[in-house]
Formats: C-alpha cells, sequence, structure tokens
C-alpha cells in the first residue's frame, strides 16, 4: 500500500513512529522557517511539516506544490508546538524526509473547504471535486450507515434483498415511465421500473416470504428541489401478515435507525385515519410536532348573517398560540399568504382573544363578543390567542388551512429540525376521483386490496371503500408507504375494470401477474420507503441531492456527463428510431 497509516488517524500514542501517508495537498503556508501542508484524506487531515533551516531542499519543493496534488510522504510523527483540539489530529504532525508527487493537479474551481466559494452549476460540473468536500463527503457517510444499518435490521428477521430487473415493460398506471428502445426487437421497448411492486409480488407467490431491496425506481416526472428522476426505495414485501404485522415491523425499523444513526429513542408512532388525517390537519402527511389543530365552526357560525359563512361547505379554523397581538399589517400578510394563486382562498376571518378577555375580530359586524367567545371556547383558545378561519369548498379549504397552519408554524419556530414526530396515516380511501378525465384511480396503486369488510361497496359505492393502506410520514414528509395487496384473479379483474381497463387491456398489461394469482398466491402486503428523504433527514435538510453522489439537476440533466444527449444515427438506425432533430 501506498500508506502505512491514514490522514485521520495519527495521534500523540504515535509519537516517532515513522509513517508512510497518501493524499491531497489541502493548503499550504509559509511561516519564514517552516513549512505546513494539511494533507487531506477521506478520513482526515494530518500536518505535514518541513524545517527550512534543517531541510531547505525539501523545504522548497514542499512549497512548490499547489492546491490538490496528490502526494506520498513519508516521515516521523511529532507532538505539536501549538495544538489543534479541533480535530484528532491535531496533537501531532509529521517531520517530513521525503515527498513524493502521485499526481498534479490543476487549481480547482472552488475552494474545496467546508465553505466553498463555488456556485451550485460549477459544482455539479466538477462533482468529483464537490465530493472532496466534509460536507459531501459526511452526507455519504451517513448514507452508507443508513443503508448498512437497514440491511443488518432486516436481515436479522430472516429479510433476503433480491434483485428485480431493471428493464421491464411499460404500462400507463401512475407517473411516466421512461423508456429503451430495444434492439434485438425492433419497435419495441422495455421501461425502466417506477417500482418493483409487480416483481416484489411474484417473489411472494415463489415463496420468498420476506423480501426487500434497496433499489433504483426511476419516474418521469416535472423535478422539484426533492425529487430525482432516479431515486433509492428501500423496497419490502411480506407473505402471511396483515397491516399491523408491516406496521410493527417498519416501525421497529424507524425505531432501530433512530437510535443507531441520532441516538434517539422514539415512542410508539401514532396511527391517525385518513379521513381524521384530513379533518384535524388538511393533509394527509401531516406535520404533528405541534398542535393547531383544525376545528369546524359551521354550526357555530351559521344563520348570524355573514352570508360567507353561511353559504360555505366547511367552516374551519386554527388557534395559534399568543399571537394575538398580531398588527394590521401583520395580518394583511397573512390574507396575502391564504389568497396566493396556489391556494386561492377568497378571504381569511381573524379573531384576536385579546388578554382583558374581550375580542376583535374582522366580522364584529356579524357576530357579538359572546359568539366569539363559544368559538374561542370550541377552539380551545387561551387569552392571548389568534383564531384564523377559512371558508369555502372542503376540499380547497382543507388545503389552504394546512399551508396557513404550516406557515404558522414556521413563524412560530415549531417545526424544530432535530424533533422528530412520526406517525402513520391508515385506512386510506382505495379510489379517488379524477374529475379531469371523469375516472377513477388507485389513490396507492392499483394492487391494493379493498378492506375485506368494504368489498360489497365496491359495486355500489367505490368512492367509499378504504384500503388497508398506509403512509410512514415524518414531520409532515410523506417517508414511506405500503398496503396489503389482493392476491386473487377475479377482485383484481374487478380492480382493474373499476380503473377503466378492458378486459384485454388488463390482461395485455398485468396478466402475468393475475396468472400467478391462479397458483397459490399467498395473502401478502409491504411498503417501500424513500432512502434518499429519509438519509436527508436524518442529516437535517429537505435537499435529496445533497445525499447523491451523482444526482440530476432541475432539468433532469447530468452536466458533469452532458447527459441525457442526442446518439448517432447508425445507433438510431440499429434500434429502428427517427428522432425529430432540434436545430442547433
Ligand atoms: N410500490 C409502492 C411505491 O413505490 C410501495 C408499496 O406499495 O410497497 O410507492
Amino acid at each position: 500500500m501506498l500508506r502505512t497509516h491514514n490522514c485521520g488517524e495519527l495521534n500523540i500514542n504515535n509519537i516517532n513512529q515513522e509513517v508512510i501517508l497518501s493524499g491531497w495537498l489541502q493548503k499550504s503556508r509559509d511561516l519564514g522557517g517552516l513549512t505546513f501542508i494539511d494533507l487531506r484524506d477521506r478520513y482526515g487531515i494530518t500536518q505535514l511539516a518541513f524545517n527550512m533551516e534543517t531541510q531547505s531542499q525539501l523545504c522548497t519543493q514542499a512549497r512548490k506544490l499547489g492546491r490538490e496534488y496528490v502526494l506520498q510522504i513519508k516521515g516521523v510523527v511529532k507532538e505539536r508546538e501549538s495544538k489543534n483540539i479541533k480535530i484528532p489530529t491535531g496533537d501531532i504532525e509529521i517531520l517530513v524526509s521525503e515527498i513524493e508527487v502521485l499526481n498534479k493537479s490543476k487549481t480547482p474551481p472552488f475552494t474545496i473547504e467546508n465553505n466553498t466559494d463555488g456556485g451550485e452549476e460549477i459544482r455539479m460540473k466538477y462533482r468529483y471535486l464537490d465530493l472532496r468536500r466534509n460536507p459531501l463527503k459526511e452526507n455519504l457517510m451517513l448514507r452508507n450507515k443508513v443503508g448498512f444499518e437497514v440491511r443488518s435490521y432486516l436481515h436479522n428477521i430472516d429479510f433476503i434483498e433480491i434483485e428485480t430487473p431493471y428493464l421491464i415493460k411499460s404500462t400507463p398506471e401512475g407517473a411516466r415511465d421512461f423508456v429503451v428502445p430495444s434492439r434485438m426487437n425492433p419497435g419495441t421497448f422495455y421501461a425502466l421500473p417506477q417500482s418493483p411492486q409487480t416483481f416484489k409480488q411474484l417473489l411472494m407467490v415463489g415463496g420468498y416470504d420476506r423480501y426487500y431491496q434497496l433499489v433504483k425506481c426511476f419516474r418521469d416526472e416535472d423535478l422539484r428541489a426533492d425529487r430525482q428522476p432516479e431515486f433509492t426505495q428501500i423496497d419490502c414485501e411480506m407473505s402471511f401478515v396483515e397491516q399491523d404485522d408491516i406496521l410493527a415491523i417498519f416501525e421497529g425499523m424507524t425505531k432501530h435507525l433512530f437510535a443507531a444513526i441520532k441516538n434517539i429513542t422514539l415512542s410508539d408512532f401514532p396511527r391517525l385515519p385518513y379521513d381524521e388525517a384530513m379533518r384535524l390537519y388538511g393533509s394527509d402527511k401531516p406535520d404533528i410536532r405541534f398542535g393547531m389543530q383544525f376545528v369546524e365552526l359551521n354550526d357555530l357560525t351559521k344563520n348570524k348573517g355573514f352570508n360567507v359563512f353561511d353559504a360555505a361547505e366547511l367552516v374551519v379554523g386554527i388557534s395559534v398560540p399568543s399571537c394575538a397581538s398580531y398588527s394590521r399589517k401583520q395580518l394583511d400578510k397573512l390574507v396575502k399568504f391564504v389568497q396566493r394563486p396556489q391556494l386561492g382562498a377568497k378571504g381569511l376571518v381573524y379573531v384576536k382573544c385579546n388578554e382583558d378577555g374581550s375580542f376583535k375580530s374582522s366580522v364584529d359586524k356579524f357576530y357579538t363578543q359572546d359568539d366569539l367567545q363559544a368559538w374561542a371556547n370550541k377552539m380551545g383558545a387561551q387569552a392571548g390567542d389568534l383564531l384564523l378561519i377559512l371558508s369555502g369548498e372542503t376540499a380547497h379549504t382543507r388545503n389552504a388551512l394546512n399551508e396557513l397552519r404550516l406557515e404558522m408554524g414556521d413563524r412560530l419556530n415549531l417545526r424544530d429540525n432535530s424533533v422528530f414526530a412520526p406517525l402513520w396515516v391508515v385506512d386510506f380511501p382505495l379510489l379517488e376521483w379524477d374529475e379531469d378525465n371523469n375516472r377513477w384511480h388507485a389513490m396507492h396503486h392499483p394492487f391494493t386490496a379493498p378492506k375485506p369488510e368494504e368489498m360489497s361497496l365496491l359495486e355500489t359505492d367505490p368512492g367509499k371503500v378504504h384500503a388497508n393502506a398506509y403512509d410512514l410520514v415524518i414531520n409532515g414528509v410523506e417517508i414511506g408507504g405500503g398496503s396489503i395487496r389482493i392476491h386473487n384473479r377475479e377482485v383484481q379483474e374487478q380492480m382493474f375494470k373499476l380503473l377503466g381497463f378492458t378486459e384485454t387491456e388488463a390482461k395485455e398489461q398485468f396478466g402475468f401477474l393475475m396468472d400467478a394469482f391462479e397458483y397459490g398466491a399467498p395473502p401478502h402486503g409491504g411498503i417501500a420507503l424513500g432512502f434518499d428523504r429519509l438519509v436527508a433527514m436524518f442529516g437535517g435538510s429537505d435537499s435529496i441531492r445533497d445525499y447523491i453522489a451523482f444526482p440530476k439537476n432541475n432539468s433532469g440533466q447530468d452536466v458533469m456527463i452532458s447527459s441525457p444527449s442526442e446518439i448517432a444515427d447508425t445507433q438510431l438506425d440499429e434500434l429502428s428510431l427517427t428522432v425529430k432533430k432540434t436545430e442547433k
């Protein structure tokens, strides 16, 4: 090996040892008679010392070395005169006797330091240099550790990791597929999996009753900060289980990860039915680090002459602690917030619960102090609190109030990144109605089983049917989701019919699965957790990109390797493709 030790391990116990180190020149300093070089590798930084008086030739050589040169040095470990308590190697330095330049380096386009001067774009282009920086290195080490702990937890309870194919078949359900043309079968395409869903179900039919895989999934969706076209899931499936068994195992895994990674002991996760989550938080991924639950006020606000509330399907509010002192200007800002086109609320009603027990509201014309007192009572408000109330069509109003609640949580610093509040949202509806296309969609996916006790509603009132489908939500972020699956051909056929598939379409796309169900498919269910998101959360960030070694930018491009790119005409011919070339 080109080293006896790494750059992070030498300390006072190694004094007077002769060592060989290899690494990158982080920076050098000339202090008259002495030259110091910080030598860096993945493990840390070790200070190299050169003495001009006693080793003038070596010292002169050292002074000529540039940043990011790759060096191999031989020397003796000495105790430092001025110690650096901030790093583990800070008590020692190496008095160097030989330097070998293993490779030179151009001056890097940005500084390789914790706080770099490089902008996002240049760092993406030179990602391999960015990866040398500590913050990214720590992120990837964290990712490795989380992956290791996931594997160890699942391995210990008899899960086996099985790979499923990446070249599969395109199906119109779900997000858009990435497709890959097949040369050997002209005019046909593979699709990259959006998830290994059908394969893991087939593994259950194959008898592998506890499967998992840390697996890449591909979805051709418009990108947001926390989305990547390729991302990693912790994908799992189990046979002979009910919902409770799956929740117990993956709650256990999540607790194990928090203990191993963050040294945090989580208590049991609350379970909130979907309908309750929507009623209390207006969201299926509520942030329960703080309260401010929704309180519905239709009954108390009706028939007092305020048409807006009288006409509204839903009147609902939150009580914001200690904000009765908000100024006109602050309140106006909140009104603007809910009126943004994305939220589209018409207005916002406020009630200040003054410290003296009186109330001041934006609807004083219509409601007496007693009326307002009744609202405050129902909302559990204290003197000093501010009630914020929205009204209108149920889904829109809940959505707007959800955003307002989160905004108030932010303003009051109630969304602390070092606090973790997980919960299970359970009992999702099986289907959701798509207004634009006038059809039902599977809320989770078409393989999710209806709750057995609601099976009969499937014919008569499908919108009312729930599923044993569940999401793991932590701090308002959906970390994972899964369901108990259909394992019976007739039910699966019925499901496809409901979703608007003709019999031929269903057979063509998912015939293999329904065929498999006829050969002794066991009852089964599973879950998939977003690995990148989970790691980012442990790292205290929302940006999954910082936890992926080579991510894509917001346009789905890898600017380092210039991908995606055009391909040669010969390749197109081989693939029997014609492409409309864009003018350069
Ligand atoms: N395959 C599903 C997904 O990717 C998860 C599951 O149902 O297990 O969301």
